[in-house]
């Protein structure tokens, strides 16, 4: 039986460099492009989505950012 807990856990993740393409628990798949994570990214360096407030600039970020590393730490998040 599957529960709103296991619909929003990660089972894997590929990454190809250009976007990553993540398997959820619950058997669908969703990807996500380089670009659109820098633009989501909440970290002090980027700023906070929350507020609107970002540090970066995505037209002074590469054309096609590469991602390095990418990891399902904990119970899937
Ligand atoms: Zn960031």
């Amino acid at each position: 039986m599957q529960t709103a807990n296991t619909r929003h856990e990660i089972s894997t993740v590929s990454n190809s460099g250009a976007a990553l393409d993540v398997a959820w628990c619950d058997g669908h798949n969703s990807v996500f492009p380089s670009i659109w994570l820098l633009h989501a990214c909440d970290c002090a360096a980027c700023g906070s989505i929350e507020s609107a407030v970002r540090h970066i600039r995505l037209t002074d970020q590469p054309e096609r950012p590469v991602i390095t590393g990418a990891q399902v730490v904990g119970n899937g998040q």
